[in-house]
């Protein structure tokens, strides 16, 4: 056998650069929940979730929130106003989601862009 003991993986196949079959087959499904301004990065971390249902939650609440930042503000812009109206919506129709829209759910409010991304751990 060659290679190092400790990149041998318990399948025997060499796993330092590759992630074996069987591997790879272990690996959890996360879904990562965020929001950035399109061409930048997020300036949180992607919140990690096991479950759809728990994704949704999340990103709900994203849009929820910031709905409710812009509510609470005085003096709306017709831009803010449209954008609370969008999040609103946005939140609304994810809820109803029963099933993760594969590869990604991705809405745009207010040239935010709030996502939820399934990808395997690790
Ligand atoms: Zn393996």
């Amino acid at each position: 056998m060659k290679g190092e003991p400790w990149n041998i993986c318990p399948h025997g196949v060499d796993c330092f650069m590759t992630v074996c079959e069987e591997c790879d087959k272990e690996r959890k499904d996360v879904y990562l929940v965020g929001f950035n301004v399109p061409g930048y990065l997020p300036t949180m971390e992607p919140v990690e979730c096991e479950t759809w249902e728990d994704a949704r939650a999340c990103l709900v609440d994203y849009l929820r929130a910031h709905a409710n930042d812009l509510a609470d503000g005085d003096d709306l812009t017709a831009n803010e106003a449209d954008t609370m109206v969008a999040l609103d919506y946005a939140a609304n129709d994810i809820e109803t989601l029963q099933k993760f829209p594969e590869p990604s759910c991705v809405v745009t409010c207010g040239g935010v862009e709030y996502w939820v991304h399934l990808e395997k751990e690790g």
